[in-house]
């Protein structure tokens, strides 16, 4: 399988510095994508996400495949036409979703019916239909179709399971080999081909990979002999990068480690690896320190809705009335425009009136947090110095337990 989408340029012990390669422009990683779910990262227009440095974010197939529907939006340009927005786009496959919030679901050998939550409305997705979708939804990174094991479950559920999505990502492969060439933008990369062998570099598809990469899901629940063969036997099938899926789904942090640790020596050491749906700012720093490339979380951009704020001395709750009359920043460390700008008492007073603007900035000022500390994890790995930083934010994550809530 071909690994040039990824190029790792600096390690610090287990951790790694890299380049994504992909049809919208290189990602460097290790990365945090910001979770937009409706093709709009709640609150936060496009121009805002490119201020921000955003290289890549995150759509979620089952949403916009009920909403307004994945053929609507190939119509359009794909999501990248749809929204505006020509850096690079991840697409999760549904699988997490169909398990999560639909009703009534029937999970067979060739796919899984359910009930849509917005109107009931009964729909079909398989390994075939949702590569279908996101094929349409044209994203640079799409996933297999996994069924997401619940927690907890038994060993042997746990197993069947874990076998079905190894299964289903064959058949995920299959048909994109077979369909690949009908991404929306499809058009664009053969006139790159065209233009490439003249030697003109005008297009920025060029620098890229001019194809959709399809990443593999590893599963098997909470046990670590059942990741590691779903490991071996989706690096079998073969793809570009890796996913490890089925965590942070009510464990313990402890126990997502333990499964993240128990992964990771069985995934290719020069191919990306990304870690779904985690986590805190910590979280996502001791995970690159790991060896993990990706993450996405709806954390930031959720708790900021839930006037929490991640600061370089913890999170805090926006609501409080000490900040009543607080005219300093967020966080005197931040350099984002909302911090910039606007003292505490300002955000609070908005939070405490229910003014829209407070999801905006507060979404604003976490995404550039987050945002700044997978640049100084980047940064870190580069000069060998990611140690120094681990243990900075270890002790602000002991802080911030006393000085916010959870949002979940
Ligand atoms: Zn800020």
């Amino acid at each position: 399988m071909s690994t040039d989408c990824f190029q790792i340029e600096a390690r610090c012990g287990s951790a790694r510095a890299g380049r994504l390669r992909t049809a919208h422009g290189d990602v460097e990683t290790p990365v945090f994508m910001p979770v937009g779910t409706l093709a709009t990262v709640k609150g936060v227009p496009q121009e805002t996400l490119e201020e921000l440095g955003v290289e890549i974010l995150l759509a979620n197939t089952y949403h916009l495949f009920l909403r307004p529907g994945t053929d609507t939006i190939r119509q359009l340009g794909g999501l990248h036409g749809f929204m505006s927005w020509e850096r690079a786009i991840l697409t999760d496959s549904g699988g997490y979703q169909v398990f999560s919030l639909s009703d009534l679901r029937k999970v067979r050998e060739e796919g899984v019916e359910f009930r849509s939550h917005l109107d009931g409305a009964l729909h079909f997705l398989s390994p075939e239909t949702a590569t279908a979708a996101q094929i349409a939804l044209g994203a640079d990174v799409i996933m297999a179709f996994d069924e997401c094991t619940e927690y907890p479950t038994e060993h042997q559920h746990a197993r069947q399971s874990m076998e079905m999505t190894a299964r289903w990502a064959e058949r995920c492969k299959k048909y994109f080999e077979e369909h690949r060439g009908e991404v929306p933008w499809g058009q664009v990369s053969s006139f790159k081909f065209q233009v490439s062998s003249s030697g003109a570099r005008n297009s920025k598809l060029e620098t890229g990979n001019s194809s959709q990469l399809l990443f593999g899901i590893v599963q098997g629940g909470m046990y670590a002999d059942l990741r590691q063969e779903s490991a071996g036997r989706t690096v079998e099938i073969g793809f570009p990068g890796y996913a490890i899926g089925g965590l942070s789904v009510g464990e313990s942090r402890s126990l997502t480690r333990e499964m993240v640790e128990a992964t990771l020596p069985h995934l290719p050491q020069d191919q990306p690896r990304y870690l779904m749906g985690v986590g805190t700012p910590d979280e996502i720093v001791e995970y690159a320190a790991l060896g993990i490339d990706m993450m996405d979380c709806v954390l930031p951009t959720r708790a900021a809705r839930h006037g929490l704020l991640y600061t370089s001395e913890g999170k805090l709750a926006i609501k409080n009335a000490r900040f009543a009359q607080d005219e300093g920043p967020v966080d005197p460390r931040c350099g984002c425009r909302v911090c910039a700008r606007y003292s505490r008492a300002y955000l609070r007073h908005l939070y405490s009136s229910n003014e829209s603007l407070a999801a905006v900035l507060n979404t604003i000022h976490n995404l550039a947090f987050y945002l700044d500390t997978m640049r100084r994890v980047r940064q870190s790995i580069k000069l060998r110095h990611l140690e120094a930083l681990l243990s900075e934010v270890r002790s602000h994550s002991l802080n911030s337990s006393t000085q916010g809530e959870d949002p979940a």
